[in-house]
């Protein structure tokens, strides 16, 4: 089989949003917080390649890369059903992330492998596929960027299988999740970083997943159960599924009396 990242994290959150995504193509509308950390991720891709090819990048000329993504995104309709009123909101937090540019240590130019390279790692086990992305390898690290709208407390368990995947593109001795985190006072920036022996549990985790997942995914194909389970591990309180209405297991966050 050859899944995705994207794909093998869904199954992570809940198997049965997975269910609904993949096998039934019900496609959930975006949000405007989405469309923000879209369109300031695209920044950060811009301006690493144009570290990569000319060893800087123009802050102007990023500015404007977001504001058009963010135009683009609002015109395709990726907001779902944000009012006038959250998406001026969600500008207002736009320009707090371009902040971000300006602060985030950005590797040199001579460190940078690849931006956003499609890489199929082939066999990873038991003759899976797995399809991902990284967004940033380094001479010394793997860095994905994932964009907040307030401090995580925790590293997200998909976070944290998406790390060990990676890490094991390359052999890569260290990976990095940075979190640009827009608050409504500022931006914020964390590394954290993955070496050393939790990095090898990251690894471990991966190929464990992906086997239980493999197995998991193979027997609910026959038997047709996907299991809710969002409603244990607190998924459901975010879920655009169950706030939509759209699965019926989720309370999306309101536990009925
Ligand atoms: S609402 Fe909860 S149970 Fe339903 S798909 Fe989402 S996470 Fe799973």
């Amino acid at each position: 089989m050859r899944f995705s990242i994207s794909q093998l994290k869904q199954f992570a959150r809940c198997p049965y949003s997975y269910y609904l995504k993949y096998k039934e193509g019900i496609k959930i509308g975006g949000n405007i917080n989405l469309v923000v950390g879209r369109a300031i991720h695209k920044g950060f891709e811009m301006a690493i390649k144009s570290i990569k090819t000319t060893g800087s990048f123009a802050q102007k000329d990023i500015e404007e890369v977001v504001n058009a993504e963010f135009d683009l995104l609002i015109e395709q309709g990726e907001h779902g059903d944000a009012s006038e009123e959250q998406i001026e909101e969600g500008k207002e937090r736009l320009k707090i992330g371009l902040e971000a540019f300006k602060i985030y240590n950005f590797p040199k130019q001579r460190d940078i492998i690849a931006v956003e390279e499609k890489f199929v790692s082939p066999d990873f086990i038991d003759g899976n596929e797995i399809v991902g992305y990284p967004d940033l390898i380094t001479t010394d690290a793997v860095i994905d960027f994932k964009t907040k709208f307030r401090t995580p407390s925790e590293v997200d368990r998909g976070d944290f299988f998406q790390v060990g995947y990676y890490a094991t593109l390359g052999d890569s001795d260290k990976a990095v999740l940075v979190y640009v985190i827009l608050l409504k006072k500022g931006v914020k920036i964390i590394e954290r970083e993955f070496v050393g022996k939790e990095l090898e549990q990251a690894k471990t985790l991966a190929r464990q997943t992906l086997q239980i997942f493999d197995t998991a995914i193979k027997e609910a194909e026959v038997n047709g159960v996907w299991i809710p389970s969002g409603f244990a591990t607190g998924v459901c309180s975010w879920c655009e599924y169950g706030k939509q209405g759209l699965c019926e297991f989720g309370c999306g966050g309101k536990i009925k009396i």
